[in-house]
């Protein structure tokens, strides 16, 4: 999962960015309402938290620019003014939820899981195709209720098959998603990643589709 991170503070977006990344999440981090609104007019990601009190554009503005391209995808608001008015025209402008600072990097990464959960339609915590159980909350996989051990990028593969379960994604949607933007991209490193979780789970479970690219089959439910 790749998230945009937008915050002109250097300690708390640093902070914010160590914590994610250590949720399992590739992610980018802009430090100007400019940036923010380029990255996201360009890159596909999962979420986005976003500071309103930001250089050059507002949060606000950034908001209302993404909304207006009719982009759907999540973002959570950061305030630092406990203001109801701020929230409410954060709400207003289309943001899904807010946090207000200081905020507890748990909280913050457990409200993110639930816009991205939200925003793919699944309403279950635990991801289940095939006797296969994947659990984002706790970084857990089961392979007919036995534990797998996964790498974080195998980890970050199956979940993005798994939320998009019977929708076929390109070698270049899954590296989207795993790397953040100055990340140097390993030639084949997703093929690798199917390769070892083929062999960690079972080999029937990822399709290749030949020319497009990865499908876990949404009829493969046990
Ligand atoms: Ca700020």
């Amino acid at each position: 999962m790749r998230v945009l991170v937008v915050e002109d503070d250097a300690l708390l977006g640093d902070a914010i960015q160590a914590g994610l990344k250590q949720a399992g999440y590739a992610v980018d981090w802009m430090k100007d309402g400019v940036a923010a609104d380029h990255a996201l007019g360009t890159e596909a990601y999962a979420a986005v938290v976003l500071d309103l009190g930001l250089p050059r554009l507002s949060g606000l503005e950034v908001l209302q620019r993404l909304r207006s391209r009719n982009s759907s995808i999540p973002v959570l608001i950061l305030t630092a003014r406990d203001t109801v008015n701020d929230r409410i025209k954060g709400l207003d402008a289309g943001a899904d939820d807010y946090l207000l600072k200081p905020f507890d990097m748990g909280e913050l990464a457990a409200r993110l899981r639930a816009l991205i959960r939200r925003a793919s339609g699944k309403v279950d915590l635990l991801l289940q195709v095939a006797g296969v159980k994947l659990d984002p909350a706790a970084h857990r996989v089961t392979c007919r209720e036995q534990p797998v051990d996964l790498s974080p990028k195998e980890f970050a593969v199956l979940h993005a098959l798994m939320l998009s379960a019977g929708k076929v994604l390109s070698r270049a949607q899954l590296e989207e998603q795993l790397y953040a933007w100055g990340e140097e991209v390993e030639s084949n490193a997703v093929e690798v990643h199917i390769h070892h979780l083929r062999r960690k789970l079972f080999p029937e479970l990822i399709e290749t589709i030949r020319g497009v690219g990865y499908l876990i089959a949404a009829g493969k439910v046990d």
